[in-house]
């Protein structure tokens, strides 16, 4: 396979670098991103090519920064777009969609996507050691995906992470190391290991290969809408990297002629207890201000210092969209709702992505009759803790047939016995 890419891009300046294993320009610090020649790309690249290949996030590989064929994670993507009727019914929508990333392969989380690309692109480098710095569900998925390709792993978390998403990464046999602190000190010191031990580092020196990952979320929404566009997306932020790479995802499919380019409301998702981009955006802020002590059942998306947060917020302004945050309550009722409507268990994120859109459609932001996608990035398995206390308990009966004819008609007990 040839390759589309003709390097690395400062998204402040545009000061163009050649491709290397580096995140910030020289010059401003402003982070890097692959730079297409999209000229070439549409010589090479048809939606009917597409078509004909396997129903995985290497169907778009000429969009990716791979040099080489992909070797790592090559199952990963392909997960299904759901038109969600029951739970539009219960919001009062006609169309509405989700896009269902809590069954991504292999660790059930849309991370999987940034770390194929990543450890692939690491594996070019030839670094032979790589790792990251997690909420929980980048941890999960380098420390599997690292495993499978066999590169040795070092995953720093904050102490305080689900224990789930910890025995979920050290069960694959990476180093796991709990740092007592958040998640952006975490951050900071995974910088100063990059530079101390070359390692490569997914979300730090690796990121503006890693980030390109999640644009195939946003390829498959088009395409299994039929090679079309939604009026609005809703989506959890973090680092407020994938809703912007959701749109750059839209935005390449426009320029090479796949669909037909169309205005798309961006909204973005996060908790009360860590919310520094959706209090940027209600705020009118320039940028978004750090959140010191994240404080939120939804620790994947417990990040007070966003990495793309001003990208993110100009994003929404600029698309019409708009962005809340809601409550550990209304996070807990709706991974419940999701549940009982859909049938699809999300993690936190998800009750945080939906909460969300029911309060954006309560406020008028979301018309009613317009086309809503909804995105479900992690499964509710590894953040079990979080609806323990909503779902009903079952009831506990001995095994006998009038216990459960009791159960079921209480008021019948008494003849039946
Ligand atoms: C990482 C993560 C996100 C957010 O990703 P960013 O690109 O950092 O904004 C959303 N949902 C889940 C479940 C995640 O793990
Ligand atoms: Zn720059």
């Amino acid at each position: 396979m040839a390759s589309f890419v003709r390097g690395l891009k400062c998204r402040l300046c545009g000061a163009k670098y050649p491709v290397s294993p580096a995140n910030s320009c020289s010059e401003d610090y402003g982070p890097l991103e692959v730079d297409y020649d999209y000229e070439s790309i549409g010589e090479a690249l048809t939606r009917e090519k597409i078509e004909m290949r396997p129903h995985t996030m290497w169907r778009y590989q000429e969009l990716l920064p791979l040099d080489n064929e992909p070797t790592v994670g090559l199952k990963v993507g392909g997960t299904p777009l759901i038109k969600a009727d029951r739970l539009a019914d219960e919001l009062g929508v006609e169309n509405l969609w989700i896009k269902n990333d809590a069954v991504n392969f292999p660790t059930l989380s849309f991370k999987d996507r940034v770390v194929a690309v990543a450890l692939g692109k690491a594996k070019e480098f030839g670094f032979d050691t790589v790792g990251c710095a997690s909420t929980g569900n980048l941890a999960n998925s380098v420390a599997a995906n690292a495993a499978a390709a066999g590169l040795k792993s070092y995953i720093l978390v904050p102490s305080d992470l689900e224990k789930t998403k910890i025995l979920n990464t050290s069960v694959y046999g990476a180093t796991v190391v709990a740092v007592r602190g958040t998640y952006d000190e975490v951050n900071r010191l995974c910088q100063q290991i990059a530079d101390r031990y070359g390692w490569g580092l997914v979300n730090i020196n690796l990121r503006p290969f890693y980030a390109e990952g999640s644009k195939t979320f946003g390829y498959e929404i088009a395409e299994d809408l039929g090679w079309r566009l939604p009026q609005h997306v809703v989506c959890p932020m973090a680092g407020g990297s994938l809703i912007g790479k959701i749109a750059k995802a839209f935005d390449e499919f426009g320029k090479l002629g796949f669909v037909t380019p169309r205005p798309v409301k961006f909204h973005g998702a996060q908790a009360t207890g860590c919310n520094p981009i959706s209090h940027a955006v209600k705020a009118g802020l320039e940028t978004h201000r750090p959140v010191r002590k994240p404080n939120t059942i939804a620790k994947s998306l417990a990040i007070g210092d966003p990495a793309d947060g001003y990208f993110a917020s100009q994003l929404i302004r600029e698309s019409g969209g708009w962005a809340e945050d809601v409550s550990d309550d209304e996070i807990r009722e709706c991974m419940s709702l999701l549940a009982r409507t859909e049938g699809i268990f999300a993690e936190t994120a998800g009750g945080v992505t939906l909460a969300v859109t029911r309060k954006l459609i309560e406020q008028g932001r979301i018309p009613r009759d317009e086309e809503i996608v909804l995105c479900v990035t992690g499964n509710g398995l590894k953040t079990l803790d979080a609806v323990a206390d909503v779902v009903e308990k079952p009831a506990l009966i001995d095994p006998v047939m009038s216990e459960f004819v009791a159960l079921l008609e209480p008021r019948r007990e008494a003849v039946l016995v």
